[in-house]
């Protein structure tokens, strides 16, 4: 009799176990479901961003400009748009990145550019990347690398090496191949 009691609780207790790990796979599952659409919606808002830094590139290239643009995103909202000018103003500083940033302190009265994020079609050089990590940037997506001169991993990586104050998350390969074939194109217009 004392046997199959302790059977019965046993097999209560077993039961108990199977229905609490089902608890767990069915939240997991969820969670799991939950982050691949959050991903997959992150990655469609990725790609409409960068489009518009692609969109700068091409304002930059119709203008004889190396085509390098930027934008700067608050609350899915573009606070800033610019591309790289530095020919035309006459000024080694005038990259996209840096001529964003300065639209976007404007437009938020605000040195510290909180809650911001950049998407620029080239990886940001050290001036920029400078720039970025000054101006509090949260995230930076880059389209394409830049082996000769780029800062977040490619010559150098600010973002990684070094321990500033703030730290800017990187993402990589945003649109890359649409990113590095404007960049192809001017060059081989120019030669
Ligand atoms: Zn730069």
């Amino acid at each position: 009799m004392e046997l199959i009691r302790v059977d019965i609780e046993r097999t209560k207790v077993f039961q108990g176990a199977k229905c609490e790990f089902n608890n767990i796979k069915e939240t997991f599952t969820r969670n799991l479901n939950e982050d691949a659409k959050c991903f997959s919606r992150n990655i469609y808002m990725n790609e409409i961003f960068m489009k518009k830094a692609l969109e700068e590139a091409q304002k930059a290239f119709e203008k004889d400009e190396v085509p390098v643009g930027a934008v700067i995103v608050r609350n899915g909202e573009i606070i800033a748009a610019a591309h790289n000018c530095r020919e035309l103003s006459k000024d080694a500083t005038a990259h996209a990145e840096m001529v964003a940033i300065r639209q976007a302190c404007e437009a938020l009265e605000a040195w510290r550019l909180l809650d911001c994020d950049m998407y620029v079609t080239l990886e940001p050089c050290s001036m920029c990347s400078g720039a970025i990590l000054q101006a509090r940037i949260e995230r930076l997506y880059i389209g394409a690398m830049d082996p000769k001169g780029g800062a977040a991993g490619s010559i150098l990586n600010l973002f990684d090496d070094y321990h500033f104050n703030h730290k800017t998350e990187v993402l990589k390969g945003i649109l890359e191949a649409d990113c590095s074939q404007i960049l192809k194109d001017f060059f081989k217009r120019k030669r």
